[in-house]
């Protein structure tokens, strides 16, 4: 697998990086953000989505904070799985990322924009090719989609990043910026339900940061991930919970792995209208797992990762209650 042929570019501040994209938007030329790399170039070695231009946001000093209240897009995650600094379920979660040598290089805005993916799609393009491609990357053929056949309007690649549900619980606020601005959205609110657009995200602008409210370390949370192999597997199916002890209306619940976005639980913890406990985990277990709709994609069955999303919530809710296991 040869790396295709790519011009990198290696702004030294947020301005001229967002410069650069305004250049490139201009004269319809197109373009990738670059992190750590660990996704996008893989896949740029599959010859999937390449770009013309490749802009490196790894020179930009001071988008690296690690702060209770504040993690820039170039913090890496093995510096927050790492770090006391952080809330500690960012930490877990960080450490749950792939191998040791990856989180080194691995960033956080890098985790949240991670492209989804589809094992008809996560391919060499010889394979690709012979299937005739498929609606994510259709080379013109105008294909299906192959999970959902006889469609080329909506691709359910699954996006599989570990970190968005902890940020989704602990309440955090994604800062964007491009040629147009800074602006700010809820990371429940960030996400599309599409396997190709996947986020909120117009041409030009990136993630610079996420910032967490006053009382988040107040928060007790837990991550449980299901994967293949501890080693290093992306999730196949994950839940993050977090509430302030003693405050049952600040349960928060959050799923990712299981279908184009990682999904904020608000309306199935509503819809139980007793006060969080111990006895309700079982039926709110319940209810996240019903209101999941993983498809055939990643390496284990839907049904086996829609039930383990029921085990998963409830042994995420038992450890934030600090029952007995
Ligand atoms: C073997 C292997 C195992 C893996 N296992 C896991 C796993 O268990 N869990 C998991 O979550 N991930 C896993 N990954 C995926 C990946 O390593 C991580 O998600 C990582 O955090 C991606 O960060 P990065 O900085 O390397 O992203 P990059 O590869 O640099 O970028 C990823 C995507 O985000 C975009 N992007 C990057 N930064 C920004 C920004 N600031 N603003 C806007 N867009 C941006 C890029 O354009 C690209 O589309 C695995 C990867 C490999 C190769
Ligand atoms: S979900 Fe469908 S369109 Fe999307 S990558 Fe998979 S096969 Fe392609």
């Amino acid at each position: 697998m040869l790396m295709p042929p790519f011009n990198l570019h290696h702004p030294e501040t947020v301005e001229e990086a967002c410069e650069l994209a305004s250049t490139f938007l201009a004269n319809d030329e197109s373009f990738d953000w670059v992190a750590g790399g660990t996704d996008l170039l893989p896949n740029y070695k599959w010859h999937i989505n390449v770009k013309k231009h490749v802009i490196s946001l790894a020179n930009i000093k001071g988008i690296d904070t690690i702060s209770m209240h504040e993690i820039g897009a170039m913090a890496r995650l093995g510096a927050l799985a790492d770090s006391e600094d952080v809330h500690p379920l960012i930490a877990s979660a960080a450490s749950k990322v792939a191998s040791f040598l990856i989180r080194n290089n691995a960033t956080l805005g890098g985790n949240i924009c991670l492209d989804t993916r589809c094992f008809w799609f996560n391919q060499s393009e010889d394979w690709r090719r012979s299937i005739d491609w498929c609606h994510k990357e259709d080379c013109g053929t105008g294909s299906d989609c192959r999970v959902i056949p006889n469609q080329n309007t909506l691709c359910v690649a699954t996006y599989q990043g570990d970190i968005a549900p902890s940020l989704m619980v602990l309440e955090g606020l994604i800062h964007i910026i491009g040629p147009s601005g800074q602006r700010q959205v809820p990371v429940n609110e960030f996400f599309k339900l599409d396997g190709i657009t996947r986020n909120v995200l117009e041409s030009g602008e990136f993630v610079l940061k996420v910032t967490f409210p006053e009382g988040v370390e107040h928060r007790v949370g837990s991550y449980k991930k299901l994967r293949v192999r501890e080693s290093w597997d992306f999730p196949e199916a994950g839940v993050a919970s977090s509430w302030i002890v003693g405050q049952p209306s600040s349960l928060r619940i959050a799923s990712t792995a299981l279908e184009s976005v990682p999904r904020y639980h608000q309306s199935e913890i509503d819809a139980i209208e007793e006060v969080f406990s111990s006895d309700l985990v079982g039926s709110l277990s319940k209810a996240i797992m019903k209101s999941i709709k993983p498809v055939n994609n990643t390496a284990l069955p839907p049904r086996y990762r829609k039930s383990m999303v029921r085990v998963l919530t409830k042994r995420s809710l038992h450890e934030i209650l600090g029952d007995k296991a």
